[in-house]
């Protein structure tokens, strides 16, 4: 970011601290969502596969935008995916049972935490002035509030077959 970008920005030290646990978090969130589309076992398997593998991918995205966001702020994207666990706020829930019930849950506490994550950094940001930090995270909450969604949808329609 240049001169000017930056004097826009307060606290963006700690701005790009917030934000590299946010992209821990999607990483994880990646792997999880992308490996559970593998391994899923169950009824409607396909359409949860094909669930598993859009959310997979705008997890991705997050972590797109999160990164290029720390770059413009001055910041370095965390190096090393060592130390996602240890940076994550959600952690990372291994899909050990295959059972589509057992992954819809882990994903779904996965979102839950994800949307707490990001509207506790929207209301930080709200008044900040820095309207594209803000527009980052409103982008991303907007994703993890609709994730929640189809994965409870997909659970209640599991939950009625006969
Ligand atoms: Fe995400
Ligand atoms: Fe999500
Ligand atoms: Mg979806």
């Amino acid at each position: 970011m240049g001169t000017k970008g930056k004097e826009i920005v307060k606290d963006a030290d700690e701005l790009v601290k917030l934000f590299n646990k946010a992209l821990a978090d999607e990483w994880l969130a990646y792997y999880q969502y992308w490996v559970g589309a593998l391994v899923v076992k169950g009824p409607m398997r396909p359409n949860v596969q094909a669930e598993l593998k859009e959310h997979a991918e705008e997890e991705f995205k997050h972590a797109n935008m999160l990164a290029e966001r720390i770059v413009e702020l001055g910041g370095t994207p965390l190096l090393d995916p060592k130390e996602f666990p240890a940076k994550s706020n959600c952690g990372y829930d291994t899909p050990k049972d295959p059972n589509v019930k057992k992954i819809l849950e882990q994903n779904i506490k996965g979102e839950r935490c994800a949307i707490r994550v990001y509207d506790e950094l929207l209301k930080r940001l709200k008044g900040t002035g820095d309207a594209i930090s803000f527009n980052t995270v409103r982008k991303i909450l907007q994703d993890e509030v609709k994730h929640e969604q189809d994965l409870e949808d997909l659970r209640e329609d599991i939950k009625l077959i006969k």
